[in-house]
């Protein structure tokens, strides 16, 4: 396995596999590798010839009073992971590596970027987008995976592919969870065990609603309120929002049909901030 720090060599290195008719696969990652970044290597390495992932906290996608200092690194556990999940390369570069003294050009998926995450996180999706287009340049992937864990994150940067004509295949990989349902994240390890124990309502709540919808339920106010009960009845947790939207393009909904996506985001103890969702054919 290679690991590569810089633009240059990795450039360099994306265009000899090109040249020799080798098919590129990128999954783009913070580090703090679970089984959740795992399964999109999984689903990357039978679809490829050179499986490429970046480890790379992005400095532009956190808010001023988020959690960029404390997030969770571990290059060397994240190394080891990687070799025995069978990635070729890791591109792991600083950060002036990628945003050098005078950098000043971002990308803005507009609209798709105000909503849900966007309203808490104004500017959170602009560094998203601009951090993946610069990947996709220096990578030079064939495909790319992204998984339904981050689900607006997803959507967004299809839609960065198709406006700005990346020829890049973006593939969507499903939530990995802990046997109990939490969704695997990099910032559940930040949590206490009472908060631990609180978070598992995040993901309940998405199946009580589940349940009503099954059992006919179709207002979505009543959806939403049933969410909010069962989590506030059961945590302290602080709710940043429950939507329920159209999964394929986010737009608001007037009737409950179709694939749907409720997506909910809560602040947990302190301020880590959890997001989960599931999609629901109606
Ligand atoms: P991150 O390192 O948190 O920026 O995530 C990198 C990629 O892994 C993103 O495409 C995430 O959506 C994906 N990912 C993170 N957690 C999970 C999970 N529990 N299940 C599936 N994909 C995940």
């Amino acid at each position: 396995m290679e690991i590569i720090k810089t633009i240059p060599d990795m450039q360099k290195r994306a265009n000899e596999l090109r040249n020799e008719g080798k098919r590129i696969g990128l999954v783009p990652t913070m580090g703090a590798l679970h089984e959740g970044h795992i399964s999109l290597f999984k689903i990357a390495r039978p679809l490829c010839d050179v499986l490429i992932t970046s480890i790379f906290v992005n400095p532009t996608q956190f808010g001023e009073n988020e959690d960029l200092e404390i997030y969770p690194r571990d290059f060397e556990g994240d190394e080891k992971k990687c070799k025995s999940a069978g990635v070729d390369i890791i591109f792991y570069p600083s950060t002036d590596e990628m945003y050098p003294e005078g950098y000043t050009t971002f990308v803005e998926v507009k609209g798709l970027s105000e909503i849900m995450c966007g309203r808490t996180r104004p500017n959170h999706f602009r560094g998203v987008a601009t951090v993946v287009a610069k990947l996709f340049n220096i990578v030079k992937p064939h495909l790319s995976v992204f998984g339904n864990k981050d689900y607006q994150q997803a959507v967004i940067i299809e839609k960065m592919v198709e406006d700005l004509n990346f020829d890049v295949e973006i593939i969507r990989a499903p939530i990995v969870r802990e046997s109990d349902g939490l969704a695997m994240s990099s910032r559940n390890a930040y949590l206490k065990d009472d908060e631990r124990r609180q978070a598992l309502y995040i993901y309940r709540a998405l199946k009580r609603a589940e349940e009503i919808i099954k059992g006919g339920e179709r207002d979505i106010d009543v959806i939403i309120e049933e969410i909010r009960e069962t989590i506030e009845s059961n945590s302290d947790m602080k709710i940043d929002y429950i939507e329920i939207r159209d999964a394929g393009n986010l737009g608001e909904l007037e009737v409950l049909e179709g694939e749907i996506l409720i997506s909910i985001a809560c602040f947990v103890g302190e301020k880590t901030r959890l997001i989960d969702n599931i999609t629901l054919r109606v």
